[in-house]
This record gives structure tokens, sequence and C-alpha cells, in this order.
């Protein structure tokens, strides 16, 4: 983010308003954080008075608590348990539709969303990373998906550094946060006199000269630089390794696989809030007079029963397995299909896990013994 520190600007601490009315005359919907239901989601903003300011995110396995935060800042909360996955992945969405003509024939038809230029508040670091993933999956050029794609191409993205982690968070071990790096249009960093800000699209740099901001100091930009070190070296998780394929592998048959499955209760909430996760089944809703269908998409999971089931058995019959499979494909057969770990340190399946199961804990007594 301050590689080309020549570029950063300081945006005032009540410059937010100029930004976000920057971002609604260039034509975008604005999307950012809010509160609902105790949480931190992502939610159409009218304005920067809809930001949440003061507030913390505690979390730990199995648990999610808005805290407040003495220093008023707009984001000092580490995320929330939506990233980016639903905006462009929607969790449920008619892919095709078929009918019937005048004369009786079949008519299949496509229905692709229209999608409406969304510029999004907020994005961490380890969502962009997630999202990079995503776009590897669903915009492989060999079959684009049409839906995934209408969506992203309109999407302006201004990313925060977190300062304040989360006890869950180990993006700083997975490589991919706390400072964000790549993948955003805008990236902001938090100060007591402003945000530093720098650009990294042309779109981004466009909407940062409209509005006329003077250059961040050098002492504001290693303030910035510093308290992402500060925010990397505060967390307490982290993985043993960012390739863990081999080491995971070869410990299919591990006792601990038995241990955790006895604690999962197989919900599918870690698939659900996970950024990179991408199954989906797809179902067909016949119309009650039978004279049309919808053919939809709906997020799955690989902790439930159908999602294994194959012609005359289940490739996944328990929870051992399953847990497994998640894990396994996660950290490793990712490596074969995307060149990295499928997990970006985000946390959210530490929090939202109802029974509190630690992937970190996991892996670290998988692989309990390896050098680190
Ligand atoms: S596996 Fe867990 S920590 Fe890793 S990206 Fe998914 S939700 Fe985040
Ligand atoms: S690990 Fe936790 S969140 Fe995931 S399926 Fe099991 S109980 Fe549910």
């Amino acid at each position: 983010m301050f590689a080309h520190a020549d570029l950063a600007v300081l945006l005032p601490t009540d410059g937010l308003s100029a930004l976000l009315a920057a971002l609604m005359r260039a034509g975008y919907r604005c999307i950012g954080p809010a509160v609902e239901s105790g949480a931190i989601v992502l939610r159409e903003l009218d304005g920067p008075d809809a930001l949440p300011r003061g507030l913390q995110a505690a979390q730990a396995p199995g648990e999610y608590r808005l805290t407040t935060d003495p220093a008023k800042r707009y984001f000092a909360w580490a995320n929330g348990p939506q990233a980016l996955k639903p905006l462009n992945f929607a969790p449920q969405e008619t892919l095709w539709q078929v009918g019937r003509d005048a004369a009786g024939a079949l008519r299949f038809e496509a229905v692709v969303p229209v999608a409406p230029k969304l510029a999004v508040i907020g994005a961490r670091a380890c969502d962009l990373a997630a999202l990079a993933l995503q776009d590897a999956h669903f915009l492989r050029p060999e079959r684009i998906d049409a839906h995934y794609a209408a969506r992203r191409a309109g999407m302006f993205l201004v990313a925060v550094q977190c300062a304040v982690p989360a006890s869950t968070c180990f993006c700083a071990s997975t490589g991919d946060g706390p400072t964000p790096t790549t993948g955003f249009d805008i990236a902001l960093a938090e100060l007591p006199d402003g945000f530093v800000a720098t650009a990294g699209s042309e779109a981004g740099r466009a909407v940062l000269a409209s509005l006329n901001l003077v250059p961040a100091s050098a002492q504001q930009i290693d303030a910035a630089r510093a308290q992402g070190e500060a925010a990397a070296a505060a967390q307490t998780r982290r993985l043993p390794g960012r390739n863990l394929h081999d080491a995971l592998m070869s410990r299919l048959e591990h006792p601990r696989w038995d241990e955790v499955a006895a604690r999962c209760l197989a919900c599918g909430n870690c698939t659900a809030v996970c950024p990179t996760c991408f199954c989906h089944a797809e179902l067909d809703q016949p119309a009650l007079d039978g004279a049309s269908s919808r053919h939809e998409r709906v997020w799955d999971s690989c902790f439930g029963e159908s999602h294994g089931h194959l012609h005359g058995f289940n490739v996944r019959p328990d929870i051992r397995t399953r847990y497994r499979q998640w894990l396994t494909h996660k950290l490793a057969g990712w490596h074969e299909q995307f060149g990295r770990s499928g997990c970006t340190g985000c946390g959210r399946c530490i929090a939202w896990c109802p029974v509190g199961i630690d992937l970190t804990e996991e892996v670290a007594a998988l692989t309990a013994g390896d050098a680190a």
C-alpha cells in the first residue's frame, strides 16, 4: 500500500463524506459497514453518517461481540460475518429458466443479473486476497461465470488497513494482511489526523484526484506503515506454514480427525462465512402450475450430507470425512488448483463456529512435531 509513498494523500477524517459523494457522482451505489443484529455487516450507505464509528469487534472461538473503541475510529473493527463473497457469488440466484412459447415448445432463457456499479467501503486485506481466489475460480478463461462476472465488473474497492486485529485473525501468517497491498482501487489507513490514502487503479486515482487532497507527510506515511506492522505483530494465531499440502495429505488417518468430528455439528457455518468457499448446489424450482421452471444455484457446504452423495453411495458418509475434506481442500488441494492455500487468515470460521472449533488449533495438532 505504501510502496509509492509519493502518491499517498491525506483524506481528512471528515473527508469520508466527500469520498462517498465522489463515488456516488461517479455512478456507484455505495456499500459499507452497518450494525445489524449485533454484528457489522455490509449494507447500502446513503452517507458517511451511516458508517459505524467508535466500534471494535471482540472475537474468539465461537464468539463475536461489538465493543467500544475509545479512539472513536471508523474502522477499528476487524471484520464481520460477511466478506465480499455474497456481493459477487450470490447465496441464491436463478441461472436460467424454462417455459413454453405460444406453440407449446419449450423455451430456455439465461437469466443474467443487471448489476449496478458498486463501491465497497472498508474491504480488508484478507478479503481482497479471498476475492482474488474467487476471481481465479469464477473467471477462469475457459469457463467464465456470467453471473459472477456481471457483478464483479462494476466493483470499486475502497480497502482499509486493519489497525485492530481480532484475536481470531491470522492474515499475517498467510501473507495476506493486515495492510492491503493489491486488489484495491483506493486503500486507506486510519490515523488520528485523517486517512493516508493511496490509489491502486486508474479509477481510484481519478476519484482521489477529484478530491483535491494534499500529499500525506513522510511522518504520516511512516505512521501508517508502523500501524500495519504493529497490527501484524499483535496477531496471536498463525498457521505453521503457507504450504501445508504434504503435511496434511500424509495424515489422512490421524486420530485428530475423530476428535474434531466428535465436536463438529456439521452445521456448515464455517463454509458460509469463509470468503473463499465456492461450493454450490443447483436446484430446479418448478412453478405450481407446471408451465415453467427456474434453475437455481444456492450455496452448498461440504459439511452437508447431500454434498458427498454420488449415485448409489456417499463418498463422505460421516463428519470425520467431511471436516477432513474441508480442511484438506482448503489448505492442501487449493495449492494444486490455484497455486496457493485457500485460507487468507480472516478467522471467520473460528468466530462463527458455534462450538468454537479453531482451524489453527486443529492444524497445530495435526502437524505437531513438524519443523515450523
Ligand atoms: S478457512 Fe477460515 S480463516 Fe481461512 S479464509 Fe476461510 S473463514 Fe477465513
Ligand atoms: S467446524 Fe464448526 S462451523 Fe464448521 S461445520 Fe463444524 S460445527 Fe459447524
